[in-house]
């Protein structure tokens, strides 16, 4: 299984498409596909199967963004299909989200989410992560989206590496991490993500890997602002120099 995010000056698809044939051997049994347009639209695509079968059916993706992150699935919860294959939606369509790992409390979640007239497409426990940012944000006006995905890991328990976009928030990407890897590539004028920095290293040899417990906001406007999951004590990235 594996995350790819990007955001700067390339197609968004190409380095997501590229960047997930290259977690292949991680092994998988979905893939999937997100990209935000000029527009600021998201657009998803995803399927049971192999990273070329998504490219047969994502051909539109391509050349229409500079943001986007891709997901392979190694099926926990729900049987592999498409449905259960990631990026996952949330209820008013403006917030995708890509998932490595499991949430061992996503039942409890979701029973107060079906209780608040969420609906749910999958049977995964991924699902209730996306929705519950959404119902943060749509309970407090004020809370912004990286503060929505803070709050939401902060009821998670479990594993996960996450990547999380949302449509009022062009050009920016949240990860957080714990108990899965995740790397961010620093590129000039570009950053990237992914499970192991080898979708990147033909890019930049700069990458911070997140720690435990921490999460991200990363956009070219703002850089890469990292930050415990906790307690938001914001932390100062520790950059490697990668030899591959
Ligand atoms: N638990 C999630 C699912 O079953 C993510 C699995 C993974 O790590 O790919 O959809």
């Amino acid at each position: 299984c594996g995350i790819v995010g990007y955001t700067g000056f390339q197609d968004s698809y190409n380095i997501v498409i590229n960047g997930l044939r290259r977690l292949e051997y991680r092994g998988y049994d979905s893939a999937g596909i997100v990209v935000e347009d000029e527009q600021k639209k998201l657009h998803t695509a995803k399927t049971k199967g192999k990273v070329e079968d998504l490219v047969k059916i994502s051909g539109d993706l391509k050349g229409i963004s500079h943001t986007g992150m891709g997901h392979t699935r190694w099926a926990t919860h729900g049987v592999p299909s498409d449905n259960n294959s990631h990026p996952h939606s949330s209820n008013n369509q403006k917030i995708a989200l890509v998932h490595n790992g499991i949430i061992e409390n996503y039942d409890t979640i979701k029973t107060m989410l079906l209780g608040k007239g969420y609906t749910f497409k999958s049977e995964t426990d991924t699902e209730v992560l996306v929705n519950l940012i959404e119902y943060f944000m749509a309970n407090d006006s004020s809370l912004d989206f990286p503060t929505a995905v803070r709050y939401s890991l902060n009821e998670v328990y479990g594993a996960y590496a996450i990547t999380v976009m949302h449509e009022d928030y062009p050009g920016v990407l949240v990860v957080g991490r714990l108990g899965s890897p995740l790397a961010i590539g620093l590129g000039d004028g570009e950053f990237f993500i992914a499970s192991d920095a080898s979708p990147f290293v033909e890019f930049t040899k700069e990458a911070v890997y997140l720690e435990e417990g921490h999460m991200a906001t990363i956009s070219l406007e703002n850089g890469v602002d990292i930050r415990n999951i906790k307690d938001n004590v914001k932390i100062t990235p520790a950059i490697q120099e990668l030899k591959l």
